[in-house]
């Protein structure tokens, strides 16, 4: 043996992701996310982590996502100072996100001390938007497929996942063993991405496992997209996404961008209004390494991927309020996808009430969430302190998922050509953790086991 895991999040559930490896005199940290959803794992955040931060040696990261990402200022708030490595991409990503964070946190605070709910006197932010900054310093581009060297004789190499823009796997190669996790693993055959890359897999496989007992749904998003469009816009109404500014705006660019060109859909303007999608779509336009070949195809016939004809991006507050009188068919995608806040929801009290208009689903929406009681069927909803009556017609697509698939995580598995030594699913809920872990001993006949929260084992 050679040296300890510690699983310190995304083990048991499918946030908080961080992973504590010592060995050879070096302390690593891969990954430092933030635990959202459930209140007992968001009190996780705020608990002294007991990992003496100032003598931790790097942070890896395998992608931009808060939850892998979303801890790092509190950490250098509370004494980190080592190098953060990551992709170019990731890097930029990390920029957008984590300031967003950070100011999230700040208004919640200041939401918390107005309205005098607060288990904390006063109520405190996670971290402010200095401590992201702070964080944000110690990062460090590495290339893509290339091993790194980050101290003697131990190297890490990243390779896409397809999962969003610069998302890679790790192998972390320390005093001669070989680690490898997987970070989230992305689809194939979907536009704009990569497929993930396969790895050799040595003595030691973290994999995720997000939709480890769930396929995903075969219906082209294009086709349905074209479809609720087509409706809408001939009952004269308007399509209203509620969407991610990571990855599924530039998705739906992309798309909107194809099926116009195509004469699927009329040429109707398309309106962006989230400041944030804005900035993710100007990043990934950015990084055309990590585009498909079709992606590729259209750079090269000096066409933009993300570009699409009557496209308009909504700076301001005001400018976004203006959009209310505009009664003619349109898209007009907005954040936040989970309808939790942001302009999302002016869009809805004001377009909700009208039959005309089609409120499409494109991710996502948690149980007992906004989206989830209108998805139901409900007849109204409260928005922004009102009773909005909903007549406008709910549909979804649900094939946008950025994630792999039970299948899609099997197929990355067997693409790699050597049996890893042991492997622990990590970045799961219970049910689709031990779901794929059964999936791997039957069909690979890997030693698997579930990842324990704070559990340490050795390699
Ligand atoms: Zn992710």
């Amino acid at each position: 043996m050679t040296g300890s895991l510690r699983f310190l999040g995304a083990s048991g559930t499918v946030t908080g992701s961080k992973y504590l490896v010592e060995a050879g005199g070096k302390r690593l940290l891969i990954d430092a996310g933030m635990f959202q959803g459930e209140r007992r794992w968001r009190e996780e955040n705020w608990r002294d982590p007991q990992l003496d931060l100032e003598h931790i040696d790097a942070v890896l990261i395998t992608h931009a996502h808060i939850d892998h990402t979303g801890i790092l200022p509190r950490y250098v708030a509370q004494g980190l100072t080592c190098p953060v490595y990551a992709t170019s991409a990731t890097v930029e990503m990390s920029q957008l996100l984590l300031l967003d964070a950070a100011r999230l946190q700040e208004e919640e605070a200041s939401y918390r001390l107005e309205s005098g709910k607060s288990r904390h006197k006063p109520p405190l932010p996670l971290y402010r938007e200095k401590d992201a900054q702070a964080a944000l310093r110690l990062f460090r581009p590495v290339p893509l497929g290339k091993a790194v060297d980050l101290f003697p004789r131990v190297s890490a190499t990243w390779r896409r996942t397809g999962h969003i823009l610069g998302a890679a796997s790790i192998e972390l190669v320390v005093e001669g063993r070989r680690l490898t996790f997987s970070g989230d693993v992305g689809r194939y055959g979907v536009p704009i991405m990569r497929d993930p890359e396969p790895v050799d897999f040595g003595d030691l496989l973290l994999i995720e496992s997000t939709y480890g007992d769930k396929l995903h749904s075969t219906e082209s998003a294009s086709d349905k997209l074209a479809q609720v469009i087509n409706d809408t816009a001939k009952r004269g109404g308007l399509v209203l996404v509620p969407s991610f500014a990571v990855g599924r705006t530039q998705l739906l660019l992309y798309q909107l961008r194809d099926l116009k060109q195509r004469r699927k859909i009329p040429d109707i303007p398309v309106i962006i209004d989230s400041p944030m999608a804005r900035d993710a779509t100007t990043i990934y336009s950015q990084f055309p390494d990590e585009y498909d070949e079709e992606a590729l195809g259209l750079l090269k016939r000096g066409e933009q991927p993300f570009m699409t004809t009557k496209l308009r991006f909504i700076q301001d507050r005001q400018e976004s309020i203006q959009l209310n009188s505009i009664h003619q068919p349109m898209v007009l995608i907005a954040g936040s996808g989970m309808l939790s806040g942001g302009r999302i929801l002016h869009h809805l009290k004001h377009r909700l009430p009208d039959p005309k208009n089609t409120l499409l689903f494109v991710g996502y929406q948690p149980k007992g969430g906004r989206g989830d009681w209108i998805k139901k069927g409900n007849q109204s909803a409260t928005i922004l302190g009102d009773e909005i009556p909903i007549r406008a017609q709910i549909d979804e697509i649900s094939g946008l998922s950025a994630h792999a698939d039970r299948q899609e995580l099997l197929r990355w598995c067997r693409e790699s050509t050597s049996k890893p030594g042991k492997v622990y699913v990590v970045h799961g809920e219970p049910g689709p953790a031990s779901s794929f872990r059964d999936l791997l001993i039957k069909d690979r006949g890997w030693d698997v086991e579930l990842a324990g929260y704070q559990k340490e084992v050795l390699f």
